[in-house]
């Protein structure tokens, strides 16, 4: 059975050149980047090669990365760090409704211990407004965290106007680019950023590996604690292979940004296109600029996203219902409804996220078969009848 991949906002391939990149320190340069003899010598030149490359990707100093274990670890360091070292400023954080788990979840975190958090609102596109961010800050507030782009409907959001208020307002800003990289250009020091989280497995490289960028003048707690590595900020033995991998799989996502993201965009607008041409009753999510070019989230009335996810799954084409993160629960997305969409509207909705593999082949081949699923689907869901007062709706 063919194949087909729709789901790279989830995770991503590890291309040719990041494994073979890492294939070395797995084998014969496998000494403890820590150790002070010639293994772990050979090892820690790797180490520092792979921060000096990522750090030249945004125009950074070296001493500013810090290796993580992705954009989980690197999320939950930047808003407890900041926020637990600064608690003499302040116990204000502001963010999102929007805002992945990892944000989510640690800001919750942040405030049984006694933080502030104000979650802030998106529009009908799902796009933070600026004013009202800058409305929110206090004199209490140490940081704002904003992500770049989001990982369910790829709303790309007003970053420089808010690394500007920020900066104007003398609060930190993190932001969380984990969906952002190799699709939108980031200038941290145009865009004023403090804090910027990242993670490898998605955009070509392995998976349990990420940075945080941390501006050399923002003082910062630990997270993991144990050994002295990443300059005594971060315990645990240096993985070389996978941040190897991870500085390869950067600088082809940077240096082939643009050719990726028309690609991207093409397969997105021939999906769309057919999909609000020959299926009755659907809505697409999300700003139809101002979005990752390779996100396309489309909710189909009257029938559950997770019934078409495993349909489509059967046909074998992968894609998503919400965050990979959500998928296994039935709430609906906690984005969609931020955006104001009904309850049942946001139940009914696939993500989609192309990349470099995919091609117009698959996506007609992916939208012949979900025209029959909606089809069939729609036939048997009693909200649909209901909704029609009829047996069929084509
Ligand atoms: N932030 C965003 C926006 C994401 O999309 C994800 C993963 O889906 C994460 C954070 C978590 O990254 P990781 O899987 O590397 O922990």
């Amino acid at each position: 059975m063919k194949r087909i991949y729709f789901d790279h906002a989830a995770t991503t391939y590890c291309s040719d050149r990041a494994r073979e990149a890492m294939l070395p320190y797995f084998s014969e340069v496998f000494g403890n980047a820590n150790s002070l003899h010639s293994f772990g010598r050979e090892a820690q030149k790797a180490v520092d090669s792979a921060r000096d490359r990522i750090a030249k990707c945004f125009g950074v100093k070296a001493s500013e990365i810090y290796f993580t274990s992705g954009g989980t670890e690197s999320d939950n360091w930047a808003l407890k760090g900041v926020m637990r070292a600064h608690r003499s400023r302040g116990n204000h954080l502001i963010t999102t409704k929007i805002e992945h788990h990892a944000i989510l979840h640690a800001c919750q975190q942040l405030e049984k211990d006694g933080f502030e958090v104000t979650y802030l609102d998106v529009n009908a596109d799902g796009i933070v407004d600026p004013k009202q961010l800058e409305a929110a800050i206090t004199d209490r507030t140490v940081l704002v965290s904003v992500m770049a782009a989001n990982n369910e409907m790829g709303a790309i959001q007003p970053i420089e106007e808010i690394g500007r208020i920020c900066r104007a307002h003398n609060v930190f800003f993190h932001t969380d680019a984990v969906q952002a990289i190799g699709a939108v250009p980031i200038d941290i020091e145009r865009m004023n950023i403090d804090l910027l989280s990242l993670s490898a497995h998605k955009f070509y490289g392995p998976k349990g590996i990420g940075v945080l960028y941390k501006r050399n003048s923002v003082r910062i707690d630990k997270l993991i604690i144990g050994g002295a590595q990443e300059r005594n900020m971060r315990g645990g033995t240096t993985d070389t292979p996978l941040i190897v991998g991870m500085a390869a799989a950067l600088e082809d996502a940077v240096r082939d940004m643009e050719k990726n993201n028309a690609h991207s965009a093409a397969l997105r607008d021939r999906l769309l296109g057919r999909i609000e041409k020959e299926i009755p009753f659907v809505r697409v999510n999300g700003s139809r600029t101002k979005r990752l070019p390779n996100n396309a989230n489309v909710s189909f009335e009257y029938i559950e996203g997770e019934s078409i996810l495993m349909s489509l799954d059967l046909a074998g084409i992968a894609v998503s219902s919400g965050s990979a993160c959500t998928s296994g629960s039935l709430d609906p997305s906690h984005v969609l409804l931020a955006m104001g969409l009904p309850e049942e509207t946001a139940h009914g909705s696939i993500r989609f996220t192309f990349g470099k593999c995919n091609t117009m082949e698959d996506v007609d081949y992916a939208v012949d078969k979900l025209k029959e699923i909606i089809e069939k689907l729609r036939n048997m869901s009693p909200l649909f009848h209901n909704q029609r007062g009829e047996l069929k709706y084509v």
